[in-house]
């Protein structure tokens, strides 16, 4: 078998980039294969614009910003061949969508720039939008051109700033998917902003979380979201509650030989002290009775009271009250049925947690 070559795709090196006393990246590592996709989630201000024009060279930076083994960060940006596509778009208004596309093709035949658009636009699912007016366009069709645009000189790498994050969600959900499928089919290396952890997750092949201007994880999805280092980044994660191990402990959830989480990893519950215990959405289940938990749930011992119902989609939402020592609240699931429906603010509820949706990490 081939050797991987280790030199392939981007590698980052202890990258800061600060504006006077404000560090807005603070020391980042960072390898990605080429070819692969990853997303930087983060929230806003945590530096994941910063981290991106640096990148692409459009803001100045310290450490390394290695491209097939070569150091690019002295490189000037246009001879570096990456390309950056933004949340806007920014499309230009008086140029019609083949004019936009093409506009990154300098020094080509018309003819070639012809075919080249034709296929881009392809790509990007918008035969024969060519000679339409960009004012025409939806808020979808106008990223899908910035996209078809960004993609057009072939640029080694592209950084894309939160490219959907205007759009609807219903709409960012299936364009999400599209656009992995694109940057796939292109081989395009991409670094992919976002603060959409649902987005992050369906476009990326490796998943970062940039906590102020630290990059607080980095690895595959199931890794990041299975694994998270920290109790800050299970929480940004939309993890809850977050439970100090004794308190965990106290209720049935601490991590005793039944309750070895499948999901946190083994290891991850052996080596990290003090550890926490967060529990994933969806982990916890509202059960009829303790007696009526399925197996391989673990009921939870402390009575909890309801404080709100609600139906979502495909289930009953129930937000209840823990009544331990400490108490806390969760958001317990439960079917779609008429008794979990009714049931009342005040009443008792037995909970129970799916321990494969458990994570134990550092607090
Ligand atoms: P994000 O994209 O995650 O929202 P940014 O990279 O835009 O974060 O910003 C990171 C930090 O740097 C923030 O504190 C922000 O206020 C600051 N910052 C960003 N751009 C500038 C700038 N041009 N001048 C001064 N501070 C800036
Ligand atoms: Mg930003």
């Amino acid at each position: 078998m081939k050797a991987k070559n280790i030199m392939s795709g981007l590698k980052i090196e202890n990258l800061r980039v600060t504006y006077g006393d404000v560090v807005a990246v603070d020391g980042v590592d960072l390898q990605l294969e080429r070819g692969q996709i990853a997303a930087l989630l983060g929230p806003s201000g945590s530096g994941k614009s910063s981290l991106l024009r640096a990148v692409v060279g459009l803001e100045p930076s310290t450490g390394r910003i290695l491209w097939q083994g070569e150091d690019v960060s002295q490189v000037p940006t246009f001879r570096r061949g990456f390309g950056l596509m933004f949340q806007d778009g920014q499309l230009f208004a008086h140029r019609n969508v083949a004019q936009n596309v093409a506009y990154g093709l300098k020094g080509m035949s018309r003819s070639r720039v012809r075919s080249r658009v034709a296929r881009l636009l392809e790509v990007v699912g918008l035969v024969g939008y060519g000679s339409r007016s960009v004012a025409q366009l939806s808020g979808g069709e106008a990223q899908r051109v910035a996209l078809a645009r960004a993609l057009a000189p072939g640029p080694a790498l592209l950084g894309l700033d939160e490219p959907l994050s205007a759009l609807d969600r219903s709409l960012r959900e299936r364009l999400s998917a599209d656009l992995r499928e694109i940057l796939l089919s292109q081989g395009t290396t991409a670094l992919y902003v976002t603060h959409d952890q649902d987005e992050a997750f369906a476009v990326a092949d490796r998943v970062g979380v940039l906590i102020g201007g630290r990059l607080c994880a980095f690895g595959s999805p199931a890794q990041v979201w299975s694994q998270p280092p920290s109790a800050q980044v299970a929480d940004f994660l939309g993890y809850g509650p977050i439970l100090r191990e004794g308190a965990a402990q106290e209720i049935g959830l601490g991590k005793s030989a039944a309750m070895v989480p499948s999901f946190g990893g083994e290891d991850a519950a052996k080596q990290r002290t003090p550890s926490v215990v967060a529990l994933a959405p969806g982990a916890v289940r509202v059960v009829a009775g303790i007696s009526e938990v399925a197996p391989g749930l673990v009921p939870v011992r402390a009575p909890a009271q309801v404080l709100q119902v609600g139906v979502r989609r495909g289930h009953v939402q129930v937000r209840a009250q823990v009544l331990a020592r400490q108490p806390f609240t969760v958001l317990a699931v439960a079917p779609l049925c008429a008794d979990f429906a009714k049931l009342e603010p005040g009443s008792e509820v037995c909970l129970a947690v799916d321990p494969r949706s458990i994570a134990i990490t550092a607090e």
